[in-house]
């Protein structure tokens, strides 16, 4: 490949903050409200153009792991005084993905956090201590430095943190095969009671209700990528689809999330149409909208000073420092589509409830660095159960909290004293 050598240019240090967090999904929120909570001056930077990544602009539409104490609980309870939040059980729930577009941006908004949407993160500057000094963007406005005391890597896919130089994982240890991406859609329903069956939002009847819904496709003609499809309620007549999964294509790669992307809006035309031509109940079926992204489930998991593993996971293990507990099993989607096209046999393995320390949280190989959400430090199992939404806002929390103290102490992450993050967490609701 030719290579174009890009002349040096000034970019202009736009603003000096106590944390800058990068990635607004559900960790990058957390840690943005935690942090501006805990009294820093706080710059959350995100390149969609609403808050919420995989919540909002990836359509899921489902909580998983809700029931965390501290912001997460919050969010919750402000969903149902909205209205918003839709049927589910206690530990998993529907939301409208609308509702919580607004929300987040109220909640961030009232926490006193400066927020740039439209701004990708492309650069950083590591200073001559090995500290992260500057995230760079790119936006409209052109290139741009941000500087920080203490910096937040929740762009899901560990982009600061590559950025900076830090090691990290991809993919399964031996084939480093990623999970298949998914593009979500939401669709409306006349005949919603005669559909019924098919909606997957209780646990009981959950597997039974994909295993119908499957076979509706089949019948109307087409097999879904995803042979466990789900169909979520949101509200009224609003319901989440899910059944595309794209196999061998990764989340670093533009090309692959394009093509990847323009497949499964197809898919998922194409599996809503043949859905309507079986007339009856079906025919009133309407696909309204296509995620604005497609949904990424794994990416880099960045190296911390703990790597969150699978034996922690099958001897459900407890920590000091622990940030918060996961308590659902392996959930790792097929990376491979001639095998079910739905679950790995690495799914089986019996796990119990484990404890996600804060050292998994800070970055080994740059200083002044923090992970929150499905980028931290873990292995390929481990990232598979403790990527759920629920963790990745605990996660977040307490990311912010700590980037937040180290900045108010003038240390690193690694260098406040637990007590400290522990009764910060406490005050901000977290146990
Ligand atoms: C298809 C699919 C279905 C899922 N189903 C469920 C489910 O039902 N329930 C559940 O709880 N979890 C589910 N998950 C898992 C969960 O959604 C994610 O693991 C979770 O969102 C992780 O949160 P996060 O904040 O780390 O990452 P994300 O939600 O991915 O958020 C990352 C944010 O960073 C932004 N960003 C990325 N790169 C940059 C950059 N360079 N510059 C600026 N901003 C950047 C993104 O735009 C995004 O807003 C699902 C995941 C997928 C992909």
């Amino acid at each position: 490949m030719a290579i174009y050598f890009e002349p040096a240019r000034n970019v202009p240090i736009v603003e000096e903050s106590d944390v800058v967090v990068c990635g607004g999904g559900p960790a990058g929120v957390a840690a943005a409200i935690a942090a501006a909570r805990a009294g820093a001056r706080t710059r959350l930077l995100e390149m969609q153009g609403c808050l919420g990544g995989t919540w909002t602009a990836g359509l899921v539409s489902w909580i998983i792991e809700s029931r965390k104490t501290g912001l997460m609980r919050e969010i919750t309870d402000e969903l149902d005084r909205r209205g918003a939040r839709g049927p589910g059980g206690e530990r998993d729930f529907a939301y409208d993905p609308e509702s919580m577009k607004l929300l987040l941006d109220e909640l961030v908004l009232e926490a006193g956090v400066q927020v740039q949407l439209y701004t990708h993160v492309v650069g950083t500057h590591v200073n001559d201590a090995g500290r992260l000094a500057l995230a760079l963007t790119e936006s409209k406005t052109g290139r741009q430095a941000w500087a920080a005391k203490a910096f937040v890597d929740a762009t899901g896919d560990g982009d600061l943190a590559a950025q900076a130089g830090c090691g990290f994982d991809l993919g399964h240890p031996e084939t480093g095969q990623l999970q298949p991406m998914s593009l979500i859609t939401l669709v409306t329903l006349e005949n919603r009671e005669a559909l019924w069956p098919y909606v997957c939002n209780q646990a009981d009847t959950h597997n039974e209700a994909k295993k119908r819904l499957f076979d509706a496709m089949v019948s109307a003609g087409v097999t879904p990528s995803y042979a466990a499809p789900v169909l979520f309620h949101v509200r009224d007549n609003l319901y989440s689809l899910s059944s595309n999964h794209e196999y061998g294509v990764s989340g670093l790669s533009a090309a692959d999330l394009t093509n990847a992307t323009l497949r499964g809006r197809a898919e998922m035309n194409r599996i809503v149409a043949a859905l309507r031509s079986m007339g009856g109940p079906w025919e009133g079926m309407r696909l309204v909208a296509s995620a604005a992204h497609i949904g990424v489930r794994e990416a880099r998991r960045v190296h911390g000073l703990y790597t969150v593993n699978t034996d922690d996971m099958l001897r459900g293990a407890t920590f000091d420092d622990a940030v918060c507990r996961v308590t659902v099993g392996i959930d790792v989607h097929s990376t491979d589509p001639s095998k079910s096209k739905t679950f790995d046999p690495e799914n089986s393995l019996r796990t119990k409830p484990y404890d996600i320390p804060l050292r998994s949280l800070i970055a080994r190989d740059v200083q002044g660095l923090l992970m929150a959400g499905r980028c931290v430090s873990g292995d390929f199992l481990a990232h598979s159960s403790y990527r759920m939404t629920g963790t990745a806002v605990a996660m977040g929390q307490a990311a912010g909290i700590v980037a937040a103290l180290a900045a108010q102490q003038h240390c690193l992450p690694q260098e406040v004293p637990w007590a400290d993050v522990r009764a910060a967490l406490v005050r901000q609701g977290a146990s």
